[in-house]
């Protein structure tokens, strides 16, 4: 039951990522790349890499993407394009990140559809997929897509792939660090990008984004001794700011807790990011709350339930995930 084999290394990475490489070098019409709902420095930086390697070849890319703020100094505006309703006859869709595919936003999922991501509860959807959970990011498996295109490595192409890294090993700093990883990161460095600028200008926020996290900070609460920590946001936060948060990332460094839960109100729900450490699975609680995503972070958003229902909801889902895990 499950993704536990979900979570495994696709043996046939390498075939597969081959396969997408000549196929998108024999295309001719128009490929679209796209990447998920409330993108990440990952789905921005493993499709802007993409969507720059192909322009590279002579492709007809077009990337499809709303960068937040904190993001918007990667691309060029006529870089990204709007949402579109529908892919023209003999399109190919390349879908990066993309834990499942209602969570492609901006285009349709159809044509040929590519899934190049690394989440283990991916379903693999899609007429080629490449799905590795023990890639750190989908930005490292561009970059290896890349290498295979052919293409010649520029600042340009490095800096998005080398972005996905950094934010998806929280700086190197995640169980997803391998040493492969540093090596990727190393090569993408030599190819010239400014590394101490990038992770610099990756923290910038609005100043009031730090107002915020005050108010943030006055919502945190210890559940079940202290295993778990929550925060919520405040209902007066902007959309802006709530684009660039990472609060979970913040509260999780409570000494002795092993997960940590932040939510927020959306129109269509809450929308809980969820972190853990020690055997605990954040997948797992994920699942059980509808959502998805990898062992150590994952997320769900609970459709039309206001935040005090999300509380209990998380609260009866990570109670069973910490049972599981033999903390209680
Ligand atoms: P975050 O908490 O940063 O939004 O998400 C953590 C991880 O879980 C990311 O890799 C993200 O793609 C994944 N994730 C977040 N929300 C969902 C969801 O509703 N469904 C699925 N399948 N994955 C999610
Ligand atoms: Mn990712």
């Amino acid at each position: 039951m499950g993704f536990v084999d979900g979570n495994a290394p696709d043996p046939k990475y390498w075939e597969k990522m081959r396969l997408v490489a000549e196929v998108l070098k024999a295309v001719e019409g128009p490929i679209y790349i796209a990447t998920h709902v409330d993108p990440d420095g990952d789905a921005i930086g493993s499709s802007l890499g993409l969507y720059r390697a192909l322009k590279a070849l002579g492709k007809d890319a077009r990337w499809v993407a709303e960068p937040p703020r904190f993001l918007r100094f990667l691309p060029k505006e006529e870089e990204y394009s709007d949402p579109v309703e529908k892919l023209p006859p003999g399109a190919t869709l390349v879908a990066l990140d993309s834990a499942e595919p209602s969570r492609v936003v901006g285009v349709p999922v159809e044509g040929f559809v590519i899934n190049i991501d690394h989440h283990g509860t991916n379903p693999r959807f899609g007429h080629l997929h490449v799905v590795d959970p023990s890639k750190a990011a989908t930005a490292q498996m561009v970059k290896d897509l890349i290498d295979l295109l052919g293409v010649a490595w520029t600042e340009e192409i490095a800096t998005p792939v080398l972005t996905g890294i950094l934010t998806d090993t929280g700086n190197f700093r995640f169980a997803n660090t391998t040493p492969e990883v540093l090596r990727v990161a190393a090569e993408l460095v030599g190819y010239g990008v400014r590394l101490a600028e990038l992770t610099d200008r990756l923290q910038f926020r609005p100043p009031s984004y730090f107002r915020l996290m005050g108010q943030v900070l006055s919502t945190v609460a210890f559940h079940f001794g202290g295993l778990l920590v929550t925060a919520h946001l405040p209902e007066e936060a902007k959309r802006e700011e709530e684009d660039s948060d990472d609060f979970v990332g913040l509260i999780r460094y409570v000494e002795g807790s092993v997960v940590s839960v932040f939510l927020r109100r959306r129109e269509e729900g809450v929308k809980v990011s969820i972190r853990s450490r020690g055997g605990v699975s954040a997948q797992n609680i994920a699942l059980k709350l509808g959502g998805g995503g990898h062992v150590p972070a994952a997320g769900a958003t609970l459709k039309g339930v206001d935040l005090d229902r999300a509380y209990e909801l998380v609260l009866e889902a990570v109670q069973e995930e910490l049972r599981r895990a033999g903390y209680l």
